[in-house]
């Protein structure tokens, strides 16, 4: 019996050495002396975190404990949502800045949207048709895990007017990794959790999608935690289990693998809606870093450029561990490097982003994952932002011609009425109450071999709303594009060549001879059961 005890301990002891010269090493400690006013307008946080209000294990208190823990002074909270919840204000939980945001399924991927006061309608259709809304309604969209290798959860579509994408997704990193590593990384995760979690990273190709955008236009780049906090049925994944039911990884792991710095004006005096100001204020600016803390921590980052005649010096300090490289990045790739603390490089004047990356020795990842991503500051690109409320084609609204006969689709359940004069039509609709059961009312009209390329109407609903503008082919198939409408936006033009088809459907748009009927669809992508409303359609034409 003792013999076997003994050996039992034997066991246990070589087990545990075993990990640990298994386990990743601790973080670098990083001097940060002599940085102390930078050190004060460095605020880190947990960006893209859920709690039990969606698929989350954890409360707000519990994620805020857990942030306190790993050292963060806020999170930002980005419960799966249609945006229609108002948002919680922002409120210190243990000392933690907790900010309230949502992240939004789309036919494209997820959507982050932060900042952004409740929604007039559910949020939801294609990527493009949320980001705009969510820019219409003053937020900050980023999208999330956009190479998700889950190809339902990856963003695909490049063109949406986005603000931000995350360019490392922590929940997202570990699903490409050999089954080795993975295993490896679950053991030592009992010894170095955060590390363990970081050994799981790699340098992602959001990366190069970012540095294409920069070409065209102003994205912010963030590094999302997605932490969960282990538990419970996954919109992510919800075919996890093992790992996911004891807990692993925690939020604490999550948020000591990975954060991101907004840089302030001056230090937060801790005033929650004052502070909530100050730091995403910073995030839309782009005064924001992402920073691999399980690697070496702190990180501090000043990053601006000085114009002198036709250059601009770009200045990048930053405290690094040893061994590390400043990179900056411009328009064309790499184009200086630095090992100390500080980089300085003259540039032309004139359009260009720039940004720096530092890379330190023996982070994980093939290739390997580098341990703080900077955002472009400071230099204008020279590139208008895109103007997301132009609608495509324009081309003047048609005179006041009679409407197209509108007769009523829907499904047995809903209710609505049409009415018609000579120069107007008035749907008035109820979607049916009760469960999500693909209700919808539409008006439908009947065309026949027209030559005609895009569809001009003016529109009048009774409040905000998206409308989707839909054209069929005799055998049922369905193509279209949703508008944003409302008492001052009134006049839409629905290309054909910008719809899409409907219900996965991916035939390409058919020519307008061969549409059959054209319908102005109120459905739960943008409604919600039991939702009445009314809409005029002051005039309909075909653009040819
Ligand atoms: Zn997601
Ligand atoms: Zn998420």
């Amino acid at each position: 019996m003792r013999r076997l005890t003994w050996t039992l301990v034997a066991i246990l002891i070589a087990a545990g050495v075993f990990l640990f010269v298994l386990a990743p090493p601790a973080p670098v400690r990083v001097d940060t002396a002599g940085w102390e006013s930078l050190a004060a307008r460095t605020v880190s946080g947990a960006y893209h975190v859920h709690t039990t209000r969606s698929d989350g294990h954890g409360d707000k208190a519990a994620v805020a404990a857990a942030a306190a823990g790993a050292g963060l002074k806020f999170v930002i909270l980005t419960d799966h949502g249609d945006a229609t919840r108002p948002p919680d204000p922002p409120e210190y939980v243990e000392g933690v800045l907790m900010l309230d945001a949502v992240e939004i399924s789309t036919d494209d991927g997820h959507y982050v949207a932060l900042d952004m006061p409740r929604a007039p309608y559910p949020l939801g259709g294609t990527g493009e048709a949320v980001a705009e809304d969510v820019h219409r309604l003053g937020g900050f969209g980023i999208a999330a895990h956009p190479d998700s290798p889950k190809a339902a959860l990856r963003w695909t579509d490049p063109s949406a007017p986005i603000d931000g994408i995350e360019w490392i997704n922590a929940d997202s990193e570990w699903r490409d990794e050999p089954r080795r590593r993975l295993i490896r990384a679950g053991l030592t995760y009992f010894v170095r959790p955060a590390g363990s979690l970081a050994m799981l990273l790699d340098r992602p190709v959001t990366l190069d999608r970012w540095d294409a955008l920069l070409r065209t236009r102003r994205v912010v780049a963030l590094a999302g935690a997605d932490a969960h906090g282990g538990a419970g049925k996954r919109v992510e994944d919800p075919t996890r289990t093992f790992f996911s039911t004891i807990g692993i990884p925690s939020y604490e792991a999550s948020f000591r693998e990975l954060s991101i710095r907004a840089v302030v004006d001056r230090p937060l005096a801790g005033n929650a809606v004052e502070d909530a100001k100050a730091v995403l204020g910073a995030i839309r600016r782009g005064s924001v870093f992402s920073v691999i803390d399980a690697l070496a921590s702190p990180a501090l980052l000043d990053f601006h450029a000085v114009p002198s005649g036709a250059t601009v010096t770009v200045l990048a300090r930053a405290t690094v561990p040893p061994g590390a490289t400043m990179v900056l990045l411009g328009p064309s790739g790499e184009i200086a490097t630095s090992s100390g603390r500080e980089l300085r490089h003259e540039v032309p004047s004139g359009p260009g982003a720039y940004r720096v990356e530092v890379r330190v020795a023996g982070a994980p990842g093939d290739p390997p994952v580098p341990w703080l991503v900077g955002n472009p500051l400071g230099i204008e690109l020279g590139v208008p932002e895109r103007d997301v409320d132009t609608r495509p084609g324009g081309g003047g609204m048609p005179g006041r011609i009679a409407p197209f006969p509108w007769r009523i689709e829907k499904d047995a359940a809903s209710s609505a009425i049409v009415r018609t004069s000579a120069y107007a039509a008035e749907l008035e609709y109820t979607l049916a109450q009760g469960s999500r059961n693909s209700q919808y009312v539409a008006l439908a009209t009947d065309v026949h071999q027209q030559a005609f390329r895009a569809i001009d109407l003016e529109l009048q609903p009774d409040r905000p709303m998206r409308l989707f503008v839909q054209v069929r082919t005799e055998d049922g198939r369905r193509w279209g594009r949703s508008f944003y409408v409302d008492a001052a936006h009134t006049a839409v033009h629905a290309e054909l060549s910008a719809m899409r088809g409907v219900g996965g459907l991916t035939d390409s748009v058919p020519s307008g001879e061969s549409v059959t009927s054209i319908l102005l669809v109120v459905d739960l992508t943008n409604s919600v059961p039991g939702r009445s409303g009314r809409l005029h359609v002051l005039s309909s034409a075909l653009a040819k």
